[in-house]
């Protein structure tokens, strides 16, 4: 008998390993993984193209009409384990990582018109099981059916230094004070917002990595996935 397929819900704060987690987790198990941070941030890109943040506020009445207009791809990598994010078609990858997009991304997600079009989105990728993905409402709004649910978690402070360490290995020049601050103002946005704020699921399991490597996060989501798909 083929082994059963589940929908994994993996939530948490900004820059705590999730997408890390969730990109070996998928290719561990060979499922779908899917960021949906990512179309967040593709959204404020194009919003940020489009001169459509005027002193970092949204200007919604503009940005509703542009959202048939964006159209959100991902290309998998297995070998390497690696996702690339494509806007209609452009690899926008780096640049929705920049902090600028980063600066600018919890007010777009505020917007419940585009919440409306990332949902529908995500569910349709859900439509097949076998799949992983990460964000601040799956386990809450987009699949709360999902088999697991993981809520990760750890310090502001440890979040902001794995971030800081990862930009500065891409050559980017950044301030640490800054990184902490943009960690910090997305939670608070994140979790304050009247639509689908980040919060756990009550079903949802509590993952704080503060003091887990890579592979023990990994070791122990692996143990709750046969637990589920074994039926123990
Ligand atoms: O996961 P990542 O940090 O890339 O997400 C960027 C931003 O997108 C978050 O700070 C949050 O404002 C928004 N987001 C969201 N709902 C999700 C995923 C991300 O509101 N499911």
């Amino acid at each position: 008998m083929a082994e059963k397929k589940i929908i994994i819900a993996i939530d948490g704060h900004s820059s705590c390993g999730k997408s890390t987690m969730s990109k070996s987790l998928a290719q561990m198990l060979g499922y779908i993984y899917i960021d949906s941070g990512a179309m967040y941030r593709v959204v404020t890109l194009v919003a940020l193209r489009k001169g459509l943040m005027p002193n970092g506020e949204p200007d919604v009445a503009k940005i509703i009409p542009e959202l048939k207009n964006i159209k959100i791809t991902f290309q998998w990598d297995e070998t390497q384990g690696k996702n690339t994010t494509f806007f209609n078609g452009e690899n926008v990858e780096e640049e929705i990582r920049q902090l600028k997009v980063s600066q600018n991304v919890s007010p777009i997600s505020t917007i419940a018109e585009v919440r409306h079009e990332m949902v529908k989105q995500q569910r349709e990728n859900g439509l097949t099981k076998g799949i992983v993905m990460d964000g601040r409402d799956i386990g809450t709004v987009v699949f709360p059916d999902a088999e697991l649910k993981i809520f990760m978690t750890a310090s502001p402070k440890i979040r902001a230094q794995r971030r800081f360490d990862e930009l500065k290995e891409k050559g980017q020049n950044v301030d640490f004070d800054e990184i902490l601050q943009n960690v910090e103002g997305r939670d608070k946005i994140d979790s304050n917002r009247a639509v689908s704020p980040l919060k756990r699921a009550d079903d949802a399991l509590i993952l704080d990595n503060s003091n887990l490597t890579r592979e023990e996060q990994l070791k122990w989501t692996v143990e709750k996935v046969k637990e589920i798909t074994s039926g123990r």
